[in-house]
């Protein structure tokens, strides 16, 4: 009690305002501190989640590389398409836009409470269904285009019409209708003759009448079903046969067009030799965040005809630093978004029929293409965003594995030649469903059309390819001590340190290696051995003298004449399993004996 008077009173004397200014001057500090607190914490909560929701990793078949390129590694999975869920969730259409959500292309966090629903839902289509229902379907985007890009003139009296074609099995409601917004507000009223619609028999009740209601003030959208289940394929088919327009152009149903993105791709398909893409950027399958994607990319295949996303050759590169609006070549294009005169594309066969639901079609029609007299081309000026998934969320019917492999064998009976033989050889699996006799009326197509050989499409159009061929030495090699030389397999087609690995079979391609005549040791989608800082490495092939070796008998060496050794010292396994690979001055040493055991490629 006297305590409390004493100190009351001295309040009361002139020291008050001090110590009241003291007070009020802590209070914000503590505020400012618990400011800064929140803030920070909501940061590494946020890059924590930045791949979307917690848990969801992503597997070997796909992994964001150095760029943010996503780089597909494998083929797809079938999903379950959302069967666990009730028909009315299915069927549900739940758009609700929240105002300034995704605006910009920026990305959308989604509350604590939506969590759980978002997670139980992705699988109805592999991308967050929660955030695409937040953004409205006339949302913003940045215009990423380069400067010299944006200053490009086009005579757009002259420039031909499109038909665009989206065509659509299951889709989420909100991401079509994006897609088509999109491409209405961001294309030259003059220039889109028509937007075709193509429902691949979708069985979602929101993509009936609610799309047709939605669609129906827009007069230049047309709705096509198509009656029966055939795939994208058959349904791009449709599309293409009810087009008007001088170029046919391709979309999938989860793309959202930017700024310009229409006139580079007609003037560049007007002249009609060549299948045009547009430059594609990422939309997140978590946040839908439009992210920039690499300037310049490949489209190719592994040996396994997986489509991989490669950096293209330095010719390439150098034309690009030159000229960065000039579209440039690439061996494959990715799939979905393309650009085509309508008369190229009907004389050129059109889409082959009998590949259904999904896959392949994009090798296919590159290397018919190429092979035939026609291009395919990257144009960097038309930016396009689309959301890749890694797990293909409809069915299959008859089963993923059948489908795929069906549609891998037509591609491979009709346009690889000899390589047909290595791919047969080393997938059995496929060759099993292979049937050359269903693929008759395209290689007759292939012969009326005068085409040439997939060995002349290796060596023009893509060089820098890493397959076997006639001229490079093909097989396994393997150390005195036991281990083989092999990219590491936990990470396949990422490169880093190399070691020694087990020894795998003849008809195993991940433990066989292509040595070329220029002394590049490579693996499956392009990576060399290469003599690094101390440790040697797999490095994409890059045609530096780092990455040249020389047979010197049982030996391999650097042009310096070192030797490529496994460093077994404190290494416990006496086969050498798991040892790191050096470049050593030669010796005796058994660790720097090679066997080069040949295997036949095909
Ligand atoms: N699609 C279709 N019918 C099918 C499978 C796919 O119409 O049976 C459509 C799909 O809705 C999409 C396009 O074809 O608009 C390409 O498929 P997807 O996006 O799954 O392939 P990706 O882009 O992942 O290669
Ligand atoms: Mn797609």
């Amino acid at each position: 009690m006297r305590l409390r008077f004493e100190h009351w009173s001295l309040l009361c004397r002139g020291r008050r305002k001090k110590i009241i200014a003291l007070i009020i001057v802590l209070i914000f500090l503590i505020n400012a501190m618990f400011y800064v607190a929140m803030t920070l914490f909501e940061r590494v909560h946020k890059r924590h989640n930045w791949n979307g929701i917690p848990g969801k990793q992503y597997d070997n078949n796909s992994y964001l590389d150095k760029n943010g390129m996503r780089v597909i590694v494998g083929h797809y999975i079938g999903g379950s398409s959302g069967r666990k869920l009730p028909e009315d969730v299915i069927n549900a259409n739940l758009y609700s836009p929240v105002p300034m959500a995704g605006e910009g292309g920026r990305p959308v966090e989604i509350y604590q409470r939506e969590l759980i629903t978002a997670k139980e839902h992705f699988s109805l289509h592999y991308y967050n269904i929660v955030v695409s229902d937040k953004i409205s379907i006339n949302r913003s985007l940045p215009d990423v285009r380069s400067k010299s890009c944006k200053d490009v003139k086009y005579d757009i009296d002259n420039l031909p019409t499109a038909t665009v074609i989206i065509v659509f099995h299951n889709e989420a409601w909100s991401t079509l209708m994006r897609t088509v917004m999109s491409v209405i507000r961001r294309s030259r009223d003059s220039l889109v003759k028509q937007i075709i619609l193509v429902d691949d028999a979708s069985e979602r009740a929101y993509l009936g009448k609610e799309l047709e209601d939605a669609i129906i003030d827009f007069k230049q959208v047309h709705l096509l079903r198509n009656p029966k289940r055939t795939g994208l394929v058959g349904a791009r088919l449709l599309g293409a046969k009810a087009a008007s327009g001088d170029v046919l152009v391709f979309l999938d149903a989860h793309c959202e067009v930017t700024e310009g993105w229409l006139e580079p791709l007609l003037e560049r398909a007007g002249s009609d030799d060549v299948f045009v893409c547009p430059h594609i950027d990422l939309i997140s399958e978590d946040t839908f965040a439009y992210t920039k994607s690499v300037d310049a990319h490949w489209g190719a295949f592994s040996w396994r005809l997986h489509f991989r996303w490669l950096a293209p050759s330095k010719e390439v590169m150098d034309a690009k630093l030159k000229d960065p609006a000039k579209p440039y070549p690439t061996p494959t294009m990715a799939g979905g978004l393309f650009a085509v005169r309508k008369s190229l594309f009907w004389r050129l066969g059109g889409y082959d029929e009998g590949m259904v639901i999904w896959g392949s079609e994009n090798l296919e029609l590159s290397w018919r293409a190429w092979q035939c007299g026609a291009r395919v081309e990257i144009t960097s000026c038309s930016r396009v965003g689309h959301i890749f998934r890694k797990h293909s969320p409809y069915s299959y019917p008859g089963g993923v594995q059948r489908v795929l492999n069906n549609n891998l064998a037509r591609v491979v009976s009709v346009w690889m030649d000899e390589y047909a033989d290595f791919f047969y050889k080393f997938n059995p699996h496929v060759a099993a469903v292979r049937d050359d006799r269903r693929v008759a009326a395209r290689v007759e197509l292939r012969k009326n059309l005068g085409c040439k050989s997939f060995k002349w499409y290796l060596d023009n159009i893509w060089p820098q390819h890493f397959f076997p061929s006639e001229d490079r030495w093909f097989g396994r090699i393997k150390n005195d001590l036991g281990a083989c030389l092999a990219p590491n397999a936990s990470v396949p087609g990422v490169g880093g340190a190399a070691s020694a690995q087990p020894c795998h079979p003849d008809d195993q391609l991940e433990g066989l290696v292509v040595f070329t005549p220029k002394g590049s040791i490579m693996v499956d989608v392009g990576l060399c051995l290469e003599k690094g800082n101390g440790r040697v490495v797999w490095r994409f092939c890059n045609e530096n003298h780092r990455q040249y070796w020389e047979q010197k008998g049982p030996r391999i060496k650097t042009l310096t004449g070192l030797c490529l050794t496994l460093v077994t010292n404190k290494h416990p396994d006496p086969s050498g399993i798991g040892a790191p690979l050096t470049t050593v001055r030669c010796s005796d040493d058994p660790a720097q004996i090679w066997h080069f055991e040949r295997v036949p490629w095909r």
